[in-house]
């Protein structure tokens, strides 16, 4: 067996003593003599599961008692219409700041459900900066304030929690949760897609202050509705119980390894590295502005783009997958998630400036 390492935007690489253990695990779960997979979603094996999964997420997060903590389905995406759904209120609008491509999916589907006020957006300058926070534009009539702290596609990452002036601060954290610490009371709101930085695709963590829910449109469909879930512990229908099985190892990992603080030191290392190979070099090039440079996805052009097929080829044949960058911004992305190894990123860097030296060379026959 070999495995690569895989810089996929997600789903993406997942920690191997996690994959390890879901193996040994697979047959028989516990002494129960069944696969989680098998389990009654309300029967005690499960709960088991489901109780210490939400319990070590709060203790990673530090997430306090009067936040809900909700397991869904849907992926972010069902979130950029529950949101609105749910949120409103009496409210007609809501603000939403453009940093990318996701927030910009999210303000399309807001658009279905309320008048959007566009607080602030970096669109004129192709999403490589964030616009500075006090020329935003801030509606107090706004049901709340939605931002992405990480644009996965475009590399752009906000480095703390911007001020909402005392409107519900929403995120979509989707690839950067779990990657550094934040302090949950600034927000309303914050969820994310599992495929990245949690687990296999099919889970969407929910985090909700207690006081938001309870005023959703009655026309919300109850699997969509905050509060519905809230109260059935997210288990309103069946779960998509082996996805929570695994959502729960990756956490355990995460805990033993150190919780949030270590791995946030270890993205910062592996993120540094890679960066600053990238600026001393002559071949690539990273296009956003230093100060919200992403750690978990990172584009880079290179200087000639014929040169790409043979860039990404010889990645894959040594062992660096899915470098592709995102198909509306062109060139690679390598997306270094808390599973990404330190070792991965410097085989990367390896790779790379191996290639550069061949370039080079080959340029100067
Ligand atoms: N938001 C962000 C920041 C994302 O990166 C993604 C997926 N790449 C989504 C939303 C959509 O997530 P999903 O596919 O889980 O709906």
């Amino acid at each position: 067996m070999s495995r690569v390492y895989n810089f996929s935007a997600g789903p993406s690489m997942l920690p191997e003593p996690v994959l390890q253990k879901a193996q040994q695990e697979l047959l028989d779960w516990h002494g129960s003599g069944m696969s989680v997979m098998e389990m009654s979603h309300r029967g005690k094996y499960f709960s088991a599961i489901a109780e210490k999964l939400e319990g070590d997420m709060r203790d990673l997060l530090k997430i306090p008692k009067h936040y809900k903590v909700l397991f869904l389905q849907g992926g972010a995406t069902a979130q950029f219409a529950m949101i609105p759904m749910n949120l409103l209120g009496e409210k007609s609008k809501a603000c939403y700041v453009k940093t990318g491509a996701w927030s910009a999916k999210a303000i399309k589907e807001a658009g279905k459900y309320c008048d959007v006020v566009l607080s602030a957006s970096s669109e004129d300058n192709n999403f490589t900066s964030i616009p500075q926070r006090d020329e935003w534009v801030v509606d107090p009539q706004a049901a709340y304030l939605h931002y992405t702290p990480n644009e996965t596609i475009h590399g752009v990452e906000f480095s703390e929690a911007p001020e909402a002036n005392g409107l519900p601060l929403i995120a979509d954290m989707s690839s950067n949760i779990l990657s550094r610490t934040v302090d949950i009371e600034k927000f309303g709101l914050i969820y994310a897609g599992s495929q990245k930085n949690m687990g296999p695709a099919g889970v969407t963590l929910v985090i909700v202050r207690e006081d938001l829910i309870g005023n959703a449109d009655p026309k919300t469909p109850d699997v969509f509705n905050y509060a519905i879930q809230a109260k059935n512990n997210s288990l309103l229908n069946t779960a998509p119980t082996y996805n929570w099985y695994m959502l729960g190892l990756v956490l355990e990992w995460l805990k033993e390894l150190g919780g949030i603080e270590a791995i946030e030191q270890q993205n910062i290392k592996k993120a540094e590295k890679l960066y600053h190979f990238i600026d001393h070099s002559n071949l690539y090039r990273n296009p956003v502005e230093v100060s919200c440079r992403s750690r978990m996805n990172i584009p880079f052009i290179l200087n000639d783009s014929d040169l790409d097929s043979r860039f990404l080829q010889a990645a894959e044949a040594a062992g660096l997958a899915e470098l592709k960058g995102h198909r509306s911004v062109g060139g690679m992305r390598a997306s270094i998630y808390n599973a990404m190894p330190e070792e991965g990123v410097d085989a990367l860097i390896q790779f790379m400036s191996e290639f550069e030296r061949i370039q080079n060379f080959v340029s100067n026959i």
